[in-house]
């Protein structure tokens, strides 16, 4: 059974463009264009294997999003990787505080991100 991923991003390009990488490795995905519609969808019932979150994003940023999920019972332990530039090292240690598992370098690689992908999400 293939794994979905909730790719959370305010950006349609950049959900397109993560969406379609992920799509092609044979993944399911789920689509929030911020912080309160990707809690919407999970407490809506959405049981994503991973999350993929954007950090500056507009109702509620990358940062709260996470200590959302966190929060929650079923996805305490979902695995988490936040899309950040090179230079947000600041916000790159606030999400990993947050409760993130790791990230991803924007301007994205395909190759790079599917690779981290699997690092982090089992089986
Ligand atoms: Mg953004």
């Amino acid at each position: 059974m293939s794994k979905t991923i909730l790719v959370v991003d305010d950006s349609a390009s950049m959900r397109q463009m993560v969406g379609f990488t992920l799509k092609s490795a044979g993944f399911d995905v789920i689509e929030a264009a911020d912080g309160e519609e990707a809690v919407k969808k999970l407490n809506g019932g959405a049981t994503p294997h991973l999350v993929i979150t954007d950090l500056n994003m507009p109702n509620m940023d990358g940062i709260a999003l996470i200590k959302a999920i966190r929060g929650m019972a079923k996805h305490k332990f979902t695995p988490i990787l936040m899309l950040t530039t090179e230079s947000a090292a600041e916000k790159k240690k606030e999400g990993q505080i947050a409760g993130a598992t790791g990230w991803i370098v924007k301007p994205f690689h395909p190759e790079q991100m599917l690779a981290t992908i699997k690092k982090v999400l089992p089986g």
